[in-house]
Parts: structure tokens; C-alpha cells; sequence
């Protein structure tokens, strides 16, 4: 019987483990990955104050710290359902069943899929695939690709695949179908496009992030937009063109891409074929939340948070007696985030466990607190409306209070 398991070794679940073992508590941490770390192993970004974020070095620092505590960290064991038990929880994973007082949810986020015409062929994946491949196995995806989609991610990873030496054509977006009316869409685009315009700042974009909130220079930056596209760190981006189909026989050859109105409507006879191997779609990313789905968790809506989220207040708790969430799960943001709130889990964990122990509820303050202060600090941000989507949570959390 464990105090907590935690599933998911990112940086939420590991910061939670390292909290609750400095007050001793019977931790198990569980990873279907074979090594911890979770999406921080692929993260390599320089922030705006010039330094670099280096995912794997933090993932180091966390297990040092976790190793140090010795915190019982357990990979490839992967979890496929969930009990509620007279005692707390039952872990039901390939590796057995965990049986435990607590559980703690980290389970991070998954990416949304872009289906073009051709995009089965190989040579095709996803963004986070390419991320996964080049920085944590140091493979070369390809040696000449293109990018479909224009988010906060797909323009992180495109500059940590040019980093890797991967020549990339452009990014551009995926034609709109039933599937891609958002990514597919080049106002709804440009809004996200000018949230990372710290990242890699160019004279436009730097221009258009002042003014971010505002429609109208927003419509006009998308009406102007450069023909050729926005240069970052030499590789166009293009919101004024999308692929319509990707070409080849037995792998990608090639993709067929068009220009597109500032609402994303293809124009016609403006089609051209550019010659590349590889094919990276980027359509976002949701909440990985099916296991508290599994275990009857309430969930809520939220687009600023991504999607589909259970339902917790601000210290991490659900309405379920014992059930926590942290990271990704509970909206998409950061690494640093992620963690920030993995931390605040632990101890809020630990005051349930100990109760009693002088100063813990301080602590969970002080925790939040942290939690907002990172938030507000954050180098790559990936929804507009995080804190309006994070006060939407609060309040769905007291609803659900009211109605208990
Ligand atoms: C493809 C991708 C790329 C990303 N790249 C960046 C980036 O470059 N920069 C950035 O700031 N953010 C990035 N993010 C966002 C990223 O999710 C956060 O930065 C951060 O890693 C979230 O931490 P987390 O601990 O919540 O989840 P994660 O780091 O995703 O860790 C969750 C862990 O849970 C494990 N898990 C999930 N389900 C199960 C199960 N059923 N059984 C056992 N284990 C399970 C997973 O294997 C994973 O290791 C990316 C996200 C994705 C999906």
C-alpha cells in the first residue's frame, strides 16, 4: 500500500515525488516511457533573456533530486485502468496492480492530428514525433521536410530540427477540412504566431505582438502578409499557404501546396510541388486525461486549456477523495509550469497524508502562489486565455462543490 503513485514521470509527476519524499511519504512514480522525463527529454529552446532551456539537463537535476530522496521511479510500466478501492486506489498496469491512498494524475498531453490527403505514406508524422526522434534518439528525420501547421509548438521544434542540422522548407498550414477549421485558418493562426514572436523576433512580428489584442491590426497583418512569408532564423513561415496533398509512392516525394486567402480558402491555379522527404503535421495539443475519465472524475470543457479537463481547484485536487492532477492533464502549458504545479500536488498530497504537520497549509499558499508567478513569467505560452481558462476551472470546481 503506498502513500501516493503517480503516473507520469514528466516534470509534474517527478516535482511531486520529490515533494512528498521530503516529508517521507511512500511514493511510487510509474512511466509507460522507458526512461523519466516525460516531453522534457525532447525540449531545447532559447528563451528571451537569451538562455537556453535544455530538457534533458533538467531532467537530470529532477532525477538527482528524486534519486537523492530515493523515490521509487518505475519505466516502462504502463497504466490501462483505474479502481476506486475501500482504502483508496487500485493501479491496474502490465507490470500488476498498485494499490495506493492517494493518486496523483501527470500524465501530460497528447498531439492533435491534421489529416492532409497522402499522410499515411512514411515519412509522414507528427512534430512531436520529429522531437522525439531527433533530440532525444538522435535520428534525422529526413534530410529535406516541411512543416504543416503553424503553432506555438511547431515553431519551437522546427528551430530545434534546424539546430539538429534537418534542412527545413517552410512551415506552412494544413488545408482546411472538417478536421483543420482552426489550423487550417490563417487569422486564427496569426494570433498564436505573434505569442512567439520573443522567440525568434523579427521586425513584422515584433510590430504585430504589441498589438496582439487587438482584431484589426491582427486582420491586417494577415491581409499584408508578406508573399514569401515572415523569415524565422532564415526558414519561412507561410500563413498564406497550406498543403492541399502529399505526393510519393512508397515515401514522400513531395507535397502539392496553394495559396490561401486570409480565411483560408484555397486559391485556385495557385498551386506549386515542392520536393522534400518528410512531412511534420502539427495540430496542437490536448490533455491526456482518459485514465480520470477511467475512474469517474467529472470533467469540464475548456478551450483556453486545451480541451477536455478534469475537474480540480487550484491546489490540485479533484472532487474525487484522494485523486489529484498535475502538468499537462490539467491544461496545456510549459515545462516550468508543469512542474511548478507537480510541486504544488506533492505538498498538497502531503497534507492530506500528515494533516497535522505545523506550516503545510502555508506551504500549499506559498505553492499556488509559485504556481501563478511561473505562469506569468512563461517563455512559451501556448493558449491566450490560460488565466481566464485556469478561473473558468475555479469556478466549475465550486459548482461542483455546491452540488455534492
Ligand atoms: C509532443 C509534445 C512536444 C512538446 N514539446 C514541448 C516543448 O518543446 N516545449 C514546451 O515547453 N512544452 C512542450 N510540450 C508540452 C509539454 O507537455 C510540457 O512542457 C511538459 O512536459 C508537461 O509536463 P507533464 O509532466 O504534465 O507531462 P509529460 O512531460 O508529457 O509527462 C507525462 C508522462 O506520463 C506518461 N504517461 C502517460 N500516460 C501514461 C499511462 N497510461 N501509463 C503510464 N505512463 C503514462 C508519459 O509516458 C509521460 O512520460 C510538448 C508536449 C508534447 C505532447
Amino acid at each position: 500500500m503506498y502513500d501516493v503513485v503517480i503516473i507520469g514521470a514528466g516534470p509534474a509527476g517527478l516535482s511531486a515525488a520529490i515533494a512528498c519524499r521530503a516529508w517521507d511519504l511512500h511514493v511510487l512514480v510509474i512511466d509507460e516511457y522507458p526512461k523519466p522525463g516525460g516531453r522534457l527529454l525532447g525540449q531545447l529552446y532559447q528563451e528571451a533573456n537569451g538562455e537556453w532551456w535544455n530538457g534533458l539537463e533538467e531532467t537530470k537535476k529532477l532525477l538527482k533530486n528524486a534519486t537523492d530522496l530515493e523515490t521509487e521511479i518505475r519505466c516502462s510500466v504502463s497504466v490501462h485502468h483505474i479502481e476506486k478501492t475501500n482504502l483508496g486506489f487500485c493501479v491496474h498496469t502490465n507490470k500488476g496492480r498498485f494499490n495506493t491512498e492517494n493518486l496523483l494524475l501527470a500524465t501530460g498531453a497528447a498531439e492533435t492530428p491534421a489529416p492532409i490527403p497522402g499522410w499515411t505514406l512514411p515519412g509522414v508524422m507528427s512534430i512531436g514525433a520529429a522531437q522525439v526522434m531527433s533530440n532525444v534518439h538522435r535520428v534525422r528525420v529526413g534530410k529535406k521536410g516541411i512543416v504543416a501547421g503553424i503553432n506555438v509548438l511547431s515553431v519551437a521544434i522546427a528551430r530545434e530540427l534546424q539546430l539538429a542540422g534537418i534542412e527545413l522548407h517552410s512551415m506552412v498550414l494544413p488545408a482546411v477540412n472538417s478536421v483543420t477549421k482552426t489550423a487550417g485558418n490563417p487569422k486564427l493562426v496569426m494570433e498564436g504566431l505573434i505569442r512567439v514572436a520573443h522567440l525568434a523576433p523579427s521586425a513584422f512580428l515584433r510590430f504585430g505582438s504589441k498589438f496582439a489584442k487587438a482584431d484589426w491590426v491582427r486582420n491586417l497583418a494577415v491581409q499584408f502578409y508578406p508573399s514569401g512569408g515572415v523569415k524565422m532564423w532564415g526558414m519561412p513561415i507561410d500563413i498564406r499557404k497550406a498543403i492541399v496533398q502529399i505526393n510519393g509512392i512508397d515515401q514522400v516525394e513531395s507535397v502539392t501546396i496553394c495559396k490561401v486567402t486570409p480565411d483560408g480558402e484555397r486559391i485556385q491555379g495557385s498551386e506549386e510541388t515542392i520536393s522534400v522527404d518528410f512531412v511534420c503535421i502539427a495540430g496542437g495539443l490536448y490533455p491526456l486525461a482518459e485514465l480520470a475519465s477511467v475512474i469517474g472524475c467529472p470533467f469540464q470543457y475548456i478551450e483556453e486549456l486545451g480541451g477536455h479537463v478534469p475537474v480540480h481547484n487550484e491546489q490540485m485536487e479533484t472532487p474525487l477523495e484522494g485523486l489529484f492532477v498535475a502538468g499537462n492533464i490539467t491544461g496545456i502549458e510549459g515545462a516550468k509550469v508543469a512542474a511548478a504545479q507537480g510541486t504544488l500536488a506533492g505538498i498538497s498530497i502531503t497534507r492530506r497524508k500528515l494533516q497535522d504537520v505545523a506550516d503545510i497549509s502555508d506551504k500549499v499558499v506559498q505553492a499556488m502562489e509559485n504556481v501563478k508567478s511561473i505562469r506569468r513569467d512563461a517563455a512559451i505560452q501556448f493558449h491566450p486565455g490560460i488565466n481566464e481558462g485556469r478561473a473558468k476551472m475555479e469556478k466549475a470546481f465550486q459548482a461542483y462543490e455546491q452540488v455534492m
